[in-house]
């Protein structure tokens, strides 16, 4: 199933894409996606729904991040091999874990606002986990049984306020729109091996990022019980798992985004984004 949350910011309502790929509203049936409402209860709830019953989304509806109201939205830094080699960093011998603020969550084709002043914008795609189930020491072989679905991230970042400023990473990866979610949230069912799917990132049409998540060096269910030994993960709780190789940081020299230009990103299955730089 493809679980998509569409209208106006702050006001989504909750919608599944039928068998001719039209937004179906299945409000009648769950109030939001978020931490209260994502469980199995739910999956059996849509998949029992009769989709030609309920009214179509208008088709110029703007889509929504995936899920509402998140408590946690954590990231795992340099979790591609050769990314991490392209900004200079070890293969880390252990995840890095970092915060991105909730609040930096948006739509997938919305625009992406330019911090004020700032000067070392970046791009990142990336799969995102959302968890359905709580985890706590959660064992790595029933880790994706926690999962709820998956979604496709751009995990916008500011180099300077990341690196430059002191402290921890969470300043350049938490802006207002640097969390774009979506267009779906997929069923794992759907998705197949989740550790082979590829993976592309475009900025003003032009090839940046090319990768597969087979070259994660932590896979998914390994980063799940790892988190789960320091924090309980609940429902509705998102990871954006890390990037391939292509981010503007590791260009020589860095190359990073102004007002007015596009990026278009996309993971075989997750479908596809389009976001346009806009200054504050
Ligand atoms: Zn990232």
């Amino acid at each position: 199933m493809k679980l998509i949350r569409f209208g106006n910011p702050g006001s989504e309502r909750p919608g599944l894409i039928d068998t001719d790929g039209a937004i179906r509203d299945v409000s009648s049936l769950v109030a939001d996606y978020g931490p209260e409402t994502l469980s199995p209860d739910l999956k059996n709830t849509l998949q029992a729904a009769d989709l030609s019953a309920l009214p179509k989304a208008p088709g110029d509806a703007r889509i929504g991040p995936v899920v509402a109201r998140v408590g946690h939205f954590i990231a795992i830094g340099l979790n591609y091999a050769d990314h991490a080699a392209e900004t200079g960093a070890a293969i880390p011998e252990e995840p890095i874990v970092f915060s991105k603020a909730p609040s930096s969550l948006c739509g997938p084709d919305d625009d992406v606002l330019l911090p004020k002043g700032s000067q070392k914008l970046d791009w990142e795609v990336e799969l995102a986990a959302v968890i359905g189930k709580r985890c706590d020491y959660v064992e790595e072989k029933d880790a994706l049984d926690h999962v709820f679905g998956y979604a496709l991230c751009n995990d916008v970042s500011e180099r300077e306020y990341q690196a430059e400023r002191g402290g921890q990473w969470i300043k350049g990866k938490s802006a207002p729109t640097f969390g774009p979610l979506g267009p779906w949230l997929v069923t794992p069912d759907e998705i197949g091996d989740v550790q082979n799917l590829a993976m592309f990132l475009d900025v003003n049409g032009e090839r940046m990022q090319t990768g597969n998540t087979s070259t994660m060096i932590f896979s998914v269910a390994a980063i799940i019980s790892y988190l789960s030994r320091f924090m309980v993960l609940e429902p509705g709780d998102v990871i954006t798992t890390g990037t391939p190789p292509g981010v503007g940081l590791g260009m020589k020299p860095p190359r990073f985004l102004k007002a007015g230009e596009t990026m278009h990103l996309g993971i075989e299955g997750l479908g596809e984004q389009r976001q346009t730089v806009v200054a504050r």
